[in-house]
């Protein structure tokens, strides 16, 4: 498989003031396939919006790289650099109507992100390129002139993705793009964006807070938790055999969708909330929480390893080195 992003050792530290900081981000590496899907999931404030955000170049890195198509991205660019990077990146964002002008038209919304980008194109041309985007996305050429507040949640939301997709891009960060619309409209927002990915061969980073939608739309995940890597596997092999104490939580609080059905997983409800990135724990940062923890838990940060093929985790309990030390 092809690799459209690697990043590596990536940090992303805010300065909170009194001399603290806030580690948002703390040394996540990981590949993104072209084509691919790969979901990134965790609680709010595990640092995943700002992982995405730090990757498609919105925030500088603290320190470590993200490579695109070979070249390294995360170094300050010129503007023209930067203007080449965000056609080929974008976002879609979880909250449409605020990611909208309100005082522009849906066609003049989309139009302006093409405008941006390519000056030789007539007033027609662009006029009949946001014609074939709305369309695309399941919208019509009658609701180019009207407003973002005439539209409901998830109209909003396809019109956002038209605007992610004027300037044809190649990787689309979507962070959270349906965890405001009502359930019925999540799974067409879901569909439309797996055909849309399919005809334009676009690759995907898509950002959830439980891992009851990403299931249906990820290859893969890599799941967080402040601002550290838990564990990446492939989609199935992560719900079916998930390794790490976090993700089992994880899974276990999803809904049944037949209440007739039986729950094979027991609900694991896990003690507190996520502690502060500001302060986090000693050693490993989920033992606060962790129904497993152990004495090393708290001494020793546990290593991301691969437990089998592709299927990464850092917990203690997979720990090798550290088996055979107590075993002997
Ligand atoms: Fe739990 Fe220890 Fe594994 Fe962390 S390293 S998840 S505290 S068992
Ligand atoms: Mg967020």
């Amino acid at each position: 498989k092809e690799k459209i992003i690697e990043i590596k050792h990536l940090t992303k530290y805010f300065d909170v003031g009194n001399g603290k900081v806030l580690k948002a981000v703390d040394d996540v590496s990981f590949d993104i396939f072209k084509g691919e899907t790969l979901g990134l999931v965790g609680e709010s404030g595990c640092g995943k919006s700002t992982a995405g955000r730090t990757i498609i170049q919105l925030y500088q890195a603290t320190s470590g790289q993200v490579i695109y198509d070979g070249e390294d991205i995360s170094q300050k660019k010129s503007a023209k650099e930067s203007k080449k990077l965000k056609k080929k990146m974008q976002m879609i964002y979880q909250d449409p109507y605020s990611s909208l002008n309100p005082r522009m038209t849906v066609h003049e919304s989309i139009a302006e992100g093409i405008n941006n980008h390519e000056e030789q194109l007539s007033q027609r041309e662009i006029e009949s390129r946001v014609y074939g985007l709305l369309e695309s996305v399941g919208l019509t050429k009658k609701h180019a002139n009207r407003y973002p507040h005439e539209f409901s949640g998830g109209q909003q939301q396809r019109i956002g993705i038209a605007r992610a997709l004027a300037v044809e891009p190649e990787f689309i960060i979507a962070d959270e793009p349906i965890a405001a619309l009502d359930v019925s409209i999540q799974a067409q927002i879901v569909n439309l964006m797996q055909d849309l990915q399919l005809e334009k061969n676009l690759t995907y980073l898509f950002i959830a807070h439980d891992l009851s939608m990403v299931k249906y739309i990820s290859d893969r995940i890599m799941v967080m938790y402040l601002g550290s890597m838990i564990e990446l596997a492939a989609s199935e092999i992560l719900y079916d055999e998930p390794l790490h104490p976090y993700t089992q939580a994880l899974l276990s609080a999803i809904p049944i969708p037949d209440p007739r059905m039986e729950r094979t997983r027991e609900r694991i409800i896990l003690k507190g909330d996520v502690p502060s990135p500001i302060n986090p724990p000693s050693g490993c940062r989920f033992r606060t929480r962790c129904p497993k923890a152990m004495q090393v838990c708290s001494e020793a940060v546990p290593r991301w390893q691969e437990v089998s093929e592709n299927h990464f985790v850092a917990c203690h309990l997979y720990d090798l080195e550290y088996i055979s030390l107590v075993v002997d």
